[in-house]
């Protein structure tokens, strides 16, 4: 049988139109107007004044923390419960992640944690540099107590939005409430450009730097002058094509996962064992993943059991995102709570939930779930 994979890219019908226009118009280069073209309709789209169109997201991540002044021994907070990537750039700066645990209403960052560490620290005189505050899987973290905290200590924020694209929190995108926001373009995010990122600010300033540190750091000057350390962190017109064709589905991505989310919980939210990540009353949940909790003495199975015999049936599952305080690469770390996140972790089951999955493809996950309860 066809495996289902989690989430797999959906294609929408204008990519290759665009890339088309793209390879005629002569511009295979990092740079060109289908770039120019992804930054202004990205920014549109998320209500940011300014986006800079970047290879990765992790990429964004890395200047957005240059940008803010972060270097050699400096803290950086970032929430546990995410992807690697989101802390990843704090050691390539030589500086030292401290992670917060979640809160239970959207799974990201625990204001009150943060608020208790950045007391503590203003007393020592010893505040971190910045704030990576995570949106998981879709849904926006509480944004405002930690923004205000942020202002409050005079300590920059920046938002990882990667996963969580078309989501709202109050009305609006999360990623333009700091200093910078990041958006990734991976192939299993909402939309994909295979490989990309995205970042926006509403400081023009900030998005001109971190384009020249993007472009190897030249100086406008005729001849190579370099006075900074630059990257090579640039889209490629190729790929900004493929984004524009992509960004422009993203209404039906968001419409298409919750409607696949509403379905597993229509189906399996009564069986004995079994919930669902909650949807926050802040904003819209675009259900990038369904992430479904097992409670194993209920079931009769716990997660990895289920994610094992749904892999013999050719369907992938993934377990939630082991949080980054029990990561061997980041031992060590200070972390500020930790017990919800490793929770999440140990009973969590991410479903597939890409927005191409049929109705027939998404009966054969459920009915196969519904047999492991015995129903
Ligand atoms: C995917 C992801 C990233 C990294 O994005 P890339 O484009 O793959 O570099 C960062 N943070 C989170 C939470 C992600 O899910």
């Amino acid at each position: 049988m066809k495996p289902i994979y989690l989430s797999p890219p959906h294609l929408s019908g204008l990519e290759a139109q665009f890339l088309q226009e793209a390879l005629e118009s002569g511009w295979i280069a990092p740079l060109g107007p289908q770039v120019e073209a992804f930054e202004r309709e990205f920014a549109e789209a998320v209500g940011a004044k300014h986006a800079l169109a970047l290879s990765s997201g992790t990429a964004a991540i890395h200047l957005a923390l240059i940008l803010a002044g972060v270097g050699p021994g400096d803290e950086v907070v970032v929430s546990t419960l995410t992807f690697a990537a989101s802390a990843f750039p704090v050691l390539y700066l030589g500086a030292k992640p401290v992670f917060v645990d979640s809160e239970r209403v959207s799974w990201n960052m625990d204001p009150a944690l943060l608020a208790d560490f950045l007391e503590r620290r203003a007393k020592k005189g010893k505040l971190p540099k910045a704030v990576v505050l995570v949106h998981l899987y879709g849904q926006s973290a509480d944004i405002d107590p930690i923004r205000n905290l942020c202002q409050e200590y005079g300590v920059a924020l920046i938002e990882d939005a990667a996963e969580a694209l078309g989501s709202t929190y109050k009305g609006k995108s999360p990623g333009v409430f700091g200093l910078a926001g990041i958006f990734s373009f991976n192939g299993n995010k909402i939309i994909t450009t295979s490989g990309g990122g995205m970042l926006v600010s509403e400081d023009g300033g900030l998005i001109a730097h971190a384009r020249k540190l993007a472009t190897q750091a030249r100086e406008p000057v005729p001849w190579y002058e370099h006075r900074e350390v630059g990257y090579n962190y640039r889209m490629s017109n190729l790929l900004a094509a493929l984004g524009r064709a992509q960004l422009r589905t993203l209404e039906d991505r968001v419409q298409a996962r919750r409607a696949i989310f509403q379905r597993y919980v229509e189906a399996l939210a009564h069986v004995p064992g079994l919930s669902f990540q909650p949807e926050a009353p802040w904003g819209r949940h675009t259900r990038w993943l369904t992430v479904m909790l097992v409670d194993e003495a209920a079931f009769g199975l716990g997660p990895e059991e289920i994610r094992r015999a749904l892999e013999e049936r050719g369907i992938e599952t993934r377990p939630v995102w082991k949080p980054l305080h029990l990561q061997p690469v980041f031992r060590g770390a200070e972390t500020l709570g930790g017990e919800v996140a490793e929770e999440f972790f140990r009973t969590g089951l991410c479903l597939p939930s890409g927005s191409s999955l049929t109705r027939e493809e998404q009966e054969r996950v459920i009915e196969a779930i519904l047999r492991l309860a015995g129903l």
